[in-house]
């Protein structure tokens, strides 16, 4: 792992160090242009092709309907059920606590204006299941569509190699009450659900994280077809600043917890110790000989770096210029740097809070913006899933005082017909 002296890093320096899953050839973007547009063209069967191509599985049918979800659920423990009834119980609670009804204002006396909250009726998610299977993906994006009151929620998950998917997946698909799941992974997945296909249909937004060539795909429907995104969630990323107080063991397990993800996923340690940074390196290749993904794990971390800082402000003052999907504050000063917290997608406070908390149980959402998208985007919740429509209603009285206004901005925009509006209902 690299280690950086942030007090040595010009400001061109930072903007290069900061930036990942570039695509400079292009080459991600061509070749997910050409599997969308044989998905456009071919529909069902593109996706029957991209299975065994991508998948190496044979596909006799593209979906798995609820009695074949129940009999691939029942292999769930009852351990394993009552951790995903936990999560499941936390993530409802954080996320109903978001739904709120706001109050009506009369901006002038007689002028009545309000939001309301419809959900967007037709959407997707898509549940990774590439190099790991994401059940908890699955809670994470379910959760919010069920309590937005989505009427139809789309699920793709890449197909396992005996044509499924696993059971956690089919037992949390139950638990939402969704009773059909499409065996369809990468690019093709997304572009199914933006343009349709024979068996899956068109949705309005497309949800859920996935590799470079998901994401890839999920920012080109987005400019090319009237399906909106939640984000671009691409191959994870954690940021841990850590000072004295901070544990070595503790830092290295969160970094690695973030390398495991895929070899493009990144973990970026900034300190304001060397001996901290010493230490932590030494824990790193010393949990590493015990990892079973050790070997993805040790390829992301040979992508990632460390960056040495004088104080924790500086130390923070990298981390907005970085944005990090996730960002720990390894420290027992957390409360002293938390109001300096710019850009993040969501942050875990204190030596005790591992990110792992929240990728799982705690209640708050791991879908998450990635790649520095964190600077403009925030993660999934439950108003990724409604609309909010503005109301607005003029009394008499209403229409007399604002009227005057609105014919005089009229005029001066030279919008006649516009200021008729107003001036027919005055006069009349
Ligand atoms: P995935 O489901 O995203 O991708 C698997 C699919 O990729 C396959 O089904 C296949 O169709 C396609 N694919 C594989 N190789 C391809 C190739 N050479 N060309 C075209 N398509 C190809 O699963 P994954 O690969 O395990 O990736 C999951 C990703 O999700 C990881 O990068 C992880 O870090 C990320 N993640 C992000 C968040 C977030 O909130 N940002 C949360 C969880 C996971």
């Amino acid at each position: 792992m690299k280690i950086y002296s942030y007090k040595d890093l010009k400001s061109t320096d930072i903007t290069s160090v900061v930036q990942r899953n570039v695509d400079p050839a292009n080459e991600i973007r061509t070749l997910v242009e050409d599997i969308i547009d044989n998905v456009k063209q071919h529909g069902d069967s593109a996706l029957v092709d991209y299975a065994s191509k991508f998948d190496k599985v044979l596909l006799e049918k593209l979906y798995l309907d609820n009695a074949e979800l129940t009999e691939i659920a029942a292999a769930v423990s009852a351990d394993q059920q009552r951790a995903l009834q936990t999560a499941y119980d936390n993530i409802y609670k954080f996320h109903q606590s978001q739904v709120k009804t706001e109050d009506k204002v009369e901006t002038m006396p007689g002028v009545t204006c309000w939001r309301e909250l419809r959900p967007i009726e037709k959407v997707g998610l898509y549940i990774p299941g590439g190099t790991a299977v994401l059940p908890s993906t699955f809670l994470m994006l379910g959760i919010p569509a069920k309590i937005a009151g989505c009427k139809e929620i789309i699920v793709c998950s890449p197909p396992q190699k005996n044509g499924k998917v696993n059971a956690f997946i089919a037992y949390v698909a139950l638990m939402l009450g969704i009773d059909k799941v499409y065996l369809v992974g990468g690019a093709q997945a997304v572009a199914a659900m933006a343009y349709g296909t024979e068996t899956i249909s068109k949705v309005d937004k497309i949800f859920g994280p996935g590799n470079q060539f998901v994401t890839k795909a999920k920012t080109i429907i987005q400019s090319t077809t009237t399906t909106a995104i939640d984000m671009p969630a691409g191959p994870s990323e954690v940021l841990v600043i850590a000072d004295e107080t901070a544990n070595p063991a503790y830092v290295a397990a969160d970094l690695l917890a973030q390398a495991e993800h895929g070899i493009d996923s990144q973990s970026v340690l900034v300190s304001t110790s060397q001996r901290l940074i010493d230490a932590t390196l030494l824990e790193v290749e010393k949990q590493l000989q015990v990892l079973p993904r050790a070997e993805i794990a040790r390829q992301a971390v040979d992508n990632s770096y460390a960056v040495l800082t004088n104080n924790l402000l500086e130390a923070m003052e990298f981390s907005n210029q970085y944005a990090p999907e996730h960002l720990i504050l390894a420290t027992d000063n957390w409360e002293q740097v938390t109001p300096e917290i710019i850009n993040a997608g969501s942050v875990f406070l204190g030596n005790l809070t591992p990110e792992s908390a929240g990728d799982y149980a705690s209640g708050t959402n791991h879908t998450l913006p990635t790649s520095s998208y964190a600077r403009a985007y925030s993660g999934v919740s439950v108003d990724s899933f409604v609309k909010k429509i503005t109301f607005q209603h003029l009394t008499e009285q209403g229409i007399q005082n604002i009227g005057p206004s609105v014919e005089i901005l009229a005029e001066l925009e030279g919008l006649h017909a516009h200021r008729n509006t107003v001036s027919i209902r005055l006069n009349s």
